[in-house]
This record gives C-alpha cells, sequence and structure tokens, in this order.
C-alpha cells in the first residue's frame, strides 16, 4: 500500500503561478489546518493491521514551511517506521530538517515546471546547490509543453545531483480546467523521450521506465494500494466528478475504501475500450478516468502512447 500523506495543504507559492495548475483550491491552499502527528501515527497503525504499508508519499501544501518542531517530531516518526518516504516540496526552504538531514531511506522531490512554476529561477539555483540527490517532478500543462524540451533538458543536465525527472500528467479539477487533453500529454511525452534518448543525459527519466513497466506488467494502474490521508484527518482517494473534474473524495473507512477499490476494478474491466485493451491494469493512468470518446480525446491510461513506445 501506497500512503499519501498530506499532513497540511497550506502552501506559501499559492498565489503565483502554480495555482493557476494545482489541484487544490485556494481555500485549501490557504488553511492552516494541521493534522497532528498523533492522528498520523493513529491512523498509520490503523492502515498497518489491513494493509502492508510499502511506501510514503509525504507532501501538502508545503512541508518544509510548517513549524521546526512539527517537522522534527514528524521526522523522528517517520524514521522510526523504517519504510521508503519521499517528501515532494517545491524547495521554497531548503534549510528544512527534511533536506539538511534527509534520513537513510527518505527521498527527495522537488516540484518545478520551468517558466510555469513560481520562482522558477529560485528554485533552480536552489536546486544546483543540493548537496543530496533528488528528482524533479514537473506537470504537463499547456504552458510547459510550449518550452523546448532541448532547453528544459539542458537545463536539467546543469543540476549536479539530479537523479531522475517526470512529467505528470495535468487532470483538470475543481480549481482549473486547462484545455490539455491526454492526446496533448501523449505527444508531449513522445517529444521528450525522443530528445532524452538523443541526448543521453546523466539521470533517469521516470516516464520511461514507467513505460517500460506497463509493458512488462509491473505497474499496476487499479487504486487498490493507494490512499490519501488529508490534514482533516480523513481517508480519502482522488476520484473525478460528474464534469470529469478531480477532487478528493473522503472515505469513512477503510472498507468503503476496498469497497470503493472494487468498484472501479468492476468499472473499467467492463468499459467497451479497457476490456479489450491489452495494458487494462498495467496503463500508465495513476486513477482511471471514464473515458468519453477515445478517438478524439484518447485515455487517462494513455494508450496511444504505449502503442507508440512499444512499436518505436
Ligand atoms: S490504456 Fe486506456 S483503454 Fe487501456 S486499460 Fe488503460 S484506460 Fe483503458
Amino acid at each position: 500500500m501506497i500512503l499519501s500523506l498530506n499532513p497540511t495543504y497550506f502552501c506559501n507559492f499559492r498565489s503565483g503561478k502554480c495555482a493557476e495548475t494545482c489541484y487544490l483550491t485556494q481555500e485549501q491552499l490557504s488553511s492552516v489546518q494541521l493534522l497532528p502527528i498523533a492522528s498520523i501515527k493513529e491512523r498509520i497503525e490503523e492502515l498497518q493491521t489491513r494493509f502492508s504499508l510499502e511506501h510514503i508519499d509525504l507532501y501538502g501544501g508545503e512541508i518544509t514551511i510548517l513549524s521546526l518542531d512539527y517537522q522534527l517530531e514528524l521526522i523522528a516518526y517517520l524514521s522510526s517506521l523504517n519504510i521508503p518516504v519521499n517528501l515532494i516540496t517545491n524547495l521554497s526552504n531548503p534549510e528544512s530538517p527534511f533536506i539538511t538531514h534527509l534520513p537513510r531511506h527518505f527521498t527527495l522531490s522537488v516540484s518545478w515546471d520551468y517558466k510555469a512554476r513560481q520562482a522558477y529561477q529560485k528554485v533552480f539555483e536552489k536546486m544546483q546547490k543540493l548537496e543530496v540527490g533528488f528528482s524533479v517532478l514537473s506537470l504537463g500543462t499547456q504552458e510547459f509543453a510550449s518550452f523546448d524540451p532541448d532547453e528544459v533538458l539542458a537545463l536539467l543536465m546543469e543540476l549536479p545531483k539530479l537523479q531522475s525527472f517526470e512529467i505528470k500528467p495535468y487532470n483538470q479539477n475543481q480549481s482549473n480546467r486547462q484545455s490539455f487533453g491526454h492526446k496533448d500529454y501523449e505527444k508531449l511525452i513522445q517529444r521528450y523521450i525522443i530528445k532524452y534518448e538523443e541526448l543521453n543525459p546523466g539521470f533517469r527519466f521516470v516516464n520511461i521506465d514507467l513505460l517500460k513497466m506497463t509493458l512488462d506488467k509491473t505497474k499496476s494502474s487499479w487504486s487498490d494500494q493507494h490512499i490519501y490521508l488529508t490534514p482533516g484527518n480523513e481517508w480519502s482517494v482522488l476520484e473525478f466528478d460528474q464534469a470529469g473534474n478531480e477532487y478528493f473524495k473522503k472515505i469513512a473507512s477503510l472498507d468503503e475504501y476496498a469497497t470503493w477499490a472494487q468498484s472501479e476494478k468492476d468499472c473499467y474491466t467492463i468499459d467497451p475500450h479497457c476490456k479489450i485493451c491489452p495494458y487494462l491494469g498495467h496503463c500508465l493512468s495513476e486513477h482511471l478516468k471514464p473515458i468519453d470518446d477515445f478517438n478524439t480525446n484518447g485515455c487517462s491510461g494513455f494508450k496511444n502512447l504505449i502503442d507508440w513506445y512499444k512499436t518505436n
């Protein structure tokens, strides 16, 4: 089981460019609600009674701007679990103990979308100075797609400790609805794969790793191994509303989570496109979205991209 742990949604980058594409609303990004560490402990113990906890993704909001006491207590608790933890940060505070004292089984990811993101130059300079290995996560939006992959990859090659780079898919959500669909994302990733293979930089391109995992069926596209814990101490999952907007759906209990995850499988195994798809259960979807018009829009599992990669 992967736990996405969100102790806060509060973010210091909430009034800049990031908010134009962030899946959290302004209200959430401005909320100072903070999940007490005692509640995190209780919830993780509860989760471990039902599932084997393999990995924690820790993000907000922005974790590194929380009070020093809170950060230290959280580090101490998460370290004691001996489970891999990935901290995702905007790197506005490289002095955070999460970064200066990164524990052995923790990894670090920096969200950076080049000019599509607030303070991109300052954050780039901070990434250049990092003394620990890290990965860069970029969001595949319309603006990010307007940048030349040559330029972006050349910049990333100037980061001495960069270990990997990944472009995440953008989903329209309850806060913003950019017109950048599945097919646009597929074209974006194709351009980056071609350029990455030409340049052969010294870091991994995770999107290629995921494509390989899809083809050898080691990647799962089901949501039955991924749950979120919100700042309000609620279990939740990422879901789409009737208008196709991504949002956090609150889940009352782990029983309800198991039922919801099963209903996802039931739904997509009878979907006319998915049920005949060779990648069912292993495609690139982070959470499956109903397919409205495959020929026009493609699908959230990015079947066209997988087909392209397989034959190239
Ligand atoms: S790739 Fe698309 S069609 Fe295939 S299973 Fe995934 S969502 Fe369904």
